[in-house]
């Protein structure tokens, strides 16, 4: 994998996604790869390059964050809207932990969202920090299936023992559970697998959402299930969206958690 080291010119942009008010992405690209990840799409990042080859790390972007919190800090900040703030590298750039530090001191809000347990590193930053969230994704909870669909992030069995370790600290977190890939892992025992493992860890709350087809992610996905000889992706529809919407609110109902659709 090549990182470059480059400067931004600002640490946070608008956000529109629900909840969110501003954005801080401290890296482009993503190592984790997820074959159905439309990030490259969106972005447009390397498009020549095979997604997860490439990371960007915004090497002064924790003093461009201090310079820019100076002027207030309100509002909800997302961390890692686009791509992961806790892919490998940030274990060496502490990036993401730096800018965390600074938004704590800035008394903000801040949502953060992964598929990696080196959040936990931060622990110590998030306890007792009442306006911090930390969501995990997880969209296909087989280890296996997801070592196929997820080759650079860390297996969702960790992922939920990282659910567990958060509850137990009493910081804030949820589940996104997606994207959930029709014919993939929208069964209904995979489904009821979700649940019950989120439960076990402690999560009151579960997000959901499928698949986003998009012109790069689209035949990367299917071209990774196919080489791994897996089932391939089924047509996606309301009916379908309906059914696994009907299981998990049954399961999410049984198990105390509140359900809500991602958009
Ligand atoms: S972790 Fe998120 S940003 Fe990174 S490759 Fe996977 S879906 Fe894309």
């Amino acid at each position: 994998m090549v990182v470059r080291l480059v400067e931004c010119k600002s640490a946070i942009s608008r956000s529109r996604l629900p909840g969110l008010d501003w954005a801080i992405n401290p890296y482009r690209g993503c190592a984790h790869a997820c074959r159905y990840c439309y990030a490259q799409d969106v972005t447009r990042f390397e498009m020549d390059k095979e997604w997860g080859s490439v990371v960007e790390a915004k090497i002064n972007i924790v003093s461009r964050l201090k310079k820019e919190l100076d002027k207030g800090a309100k509002g909800v900040y997302g961390i890692g809207t686009v791509t992961d703030p806790y892919q490998p590298i940030e274990r060496k750039y502490e990036l993401t932990r730096g800018c965390l530090v600074l938004l704590k001191r800035s008394k903000a809000r801040v949502s953060i969202l992964t598929k990696s347990d080196l959040v936990l590193r931060d622990s110590d930053i998030l306890t007792d920090w009442h306006g911090s969230e930390v969501g995990i994704s997880i969209g296909c909870a087989n280890d296996k299936v997801a070592s196929v669909l997820e080759p650079g992030a860390c297996p969702p069995s960790r992922r939920f023992a990282a659910l567990a370790r958060l509850s137990e600290a009493g910081i804030a977190n949820y589940l996104m559970a997606a994207p959930i890939l029709f014919g993939v892992c929208d069964s209904e025992e995979a489904l009821e697998d979700m649940v019950l493992r989120a439960s076990e860890a402690g999560v009151s709350r579960i997000i959901w959402d499928v698949f986003n087809p998009k012109p790069l992610a689209t035949p990367r996905l299917k071209r990774a299930l196919s080489s791994e000889g897996l089932t391939s992706l089924s047509p996606s529809g309301r009916s379908r969206e309906d059914a696994v919407h009907a299981i998990l609110a049954h399961q999410c109902s049984v198990h105390l958690i509140e359900l809500s659709d991602a958009f």
